[in-house]
């Protein structure tokens, strides 16, 4: 069988951590199965290195950030392998470049386009086990990249894709994916499965037990996913096609995510287009914008609010000022979007009139809502944020 596996921050966040990522693939290997290992960071390193860097500049070149940022994963990758060869399994760390993961150009969020497997093939057929350092590629012209933060999942899922793997188990600091985050509401409940597209909504909602793009990816390529601890043995959860789910619950979880930010433009003028070019020049900008309100118009101008990440603020703010369509540039960094998330709302009316109730009797107040399919998402002040995910994940009896 062959194994793709990865180990996050706090899994290789020490030399005794290391150590025991290394007893568990050994294990495995003995047991016959060919494996290809991709580490993170260890836990705060990536932060570490881009606060060094935010020490010089706002708006550091994203080229020298992804030289700097992908420094992390080569020490762990390297690390590993030294420690697996050390036990008398033959190992080979590898960085991005090395086992062939060729990205566009978009610096500090590259698109993995294409794994020239050859290298890694190479070396699993000599009985290697291959150690990748995660979250990095190559552009074509030959320049490092990085896939975004908490990109090492995407690049286990890209190379477990490739490689044509059996599984790919992402190993993390909880037993699988629970209900909602267990640090927030410790009644939280681990689930067996989830779908691809659940998982995916969660992932993009805040949920940052896997990155968002490498569910997306897995779903496209069919890639078997599961979410285990690498501190037990514990079974993990599976994530699955929808129609491979054996009991479809209403509501599956409940997210929260932080890195929200507020921009609302006074005094933008009532005419046709002017949306186009507001949301034009941030797409250009490659901001991730969310939810977008727009408020009625009077005497021919108006107010339009809309939501970013809120690392994308100085860039955001920097294109708003260039085309110059509104008066002001009002910015709320103290606002969180709080989602509830469950393939069952297709086929039940009534869960977001839940939400809104819940929130209603806890006297939050909502400013924003979106919704789809399978979720409704809100914005709401951030001192409430981790009290509406209790509310919520009471109100939807997720803990039984
Ligand atoms: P890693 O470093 O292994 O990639 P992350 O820190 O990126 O790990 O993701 C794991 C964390 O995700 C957990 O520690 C947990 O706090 C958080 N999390 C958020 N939502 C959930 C959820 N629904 N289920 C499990 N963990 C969650
Ligand atoms: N080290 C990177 C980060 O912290 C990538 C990862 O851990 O997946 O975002
Ligand atoms: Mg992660």
């Amino acid at each position: 069988m062959l194994v793709v596996q990865k180990y996050g921050g706090t899994s290789v966040g020490s030399i005794e951590r290391i150590k025991e990522v290394a007893k568990r693939i050994a294990k495995r290997k003995k047991v016959g199965d060919d494996l290809v290992v991709v580490v993170s960071a260890m836990s705060g390193e990536t932060n570490k290195l881009a606060e060094l860097a935010s020490q010089f500049s706002l708006n550091p070149n994203r080229r020298e950030m992804d030289l700097l940022l992908s420094s992390g994963e080569r020490v762990t990758s390297a690390l590993l392998a030294i420690a697996l060869s050390d036990m008398g399994y033959e190992s080979i760390a590898l960085s991005g470049r090395q086992a062939g993961i060729v990205t566009d150009g978009k610096h500090t969020k590259a698109k993995i386009e294409h794994i020239y497997t050859q290298a890694m093939k190479e070396k699993l057929k000599q009985g290697k086990i291959v150690v990748v350092a995660g979250f990095q590629g190559i552009t074509h012209v030959g320049e490092v990249s990085t896939l975004g933060r908490g990109g090492s999942d995407l690049s286990a899922v890209a190379i477990a894709g490739a490689l044509k793997a059996d599984i790919c188990e992402i190993y993390t600091d909880v037993d699988g994916i629970y209900t909602t985050d267990p640090r927030i509401e410790p009644k939280a409940k681990k689930l067996k499965e989830i779908s691809y597209d659940e998982m995916l909504e969660l992932a993009s909602l805040g949920a940052k037990v896997l990155q968002a793009r490498s569910v997306e990816l897995a779903k496209k390529l069919n890639v078997n996913l599961v979410t285990r601890s690498s501190f037990n043995e514990d079974e993990g959860t599976y994530i699955l096609k929808e129609e491979d789910i054996m009991e479809k619950a209403l509501v599956s979880g409940i997210a929260i995510d932080k890195n929200q930010a507020r921009v609302t433009l006074r005094g933008v003028s009532d005419k046709p287009g002017i949306a186009a070019e507001i949301f034009r020049k941030l797409s250009q900008e490659d901001v991730n914008v969310d939810m977008i309100i727009q408020n009625v118009g009077v005497d021919g101008s108006t107010n339009l609010g809309f939501t970013i990440p809120q690392n994308e603020l100085e860039i955001t703010d920097k294109a708003m000022r260039d085309i110059g369509a509104s008066q002001s540039v009002e910015f709320d960094k103290n606002v969180v979007k709080v989602s509830v998330v469950g393939v069952g709302m297709k086929s039940h009316s009534g869960v977001a009139c839940t939400a809104f109730d819940t929130l209603a009797d806890e006297n939050i107040n909502i400013e924003m809502i979106s919704t789809s399919e399978i979720k409704v998402s809100m914005i709401i002040s951030e001192k409430y944020g981790e009290l509406a995910v209790r509310a919520l994940h009471d109100a939807y009896k997720l803990d039984n």
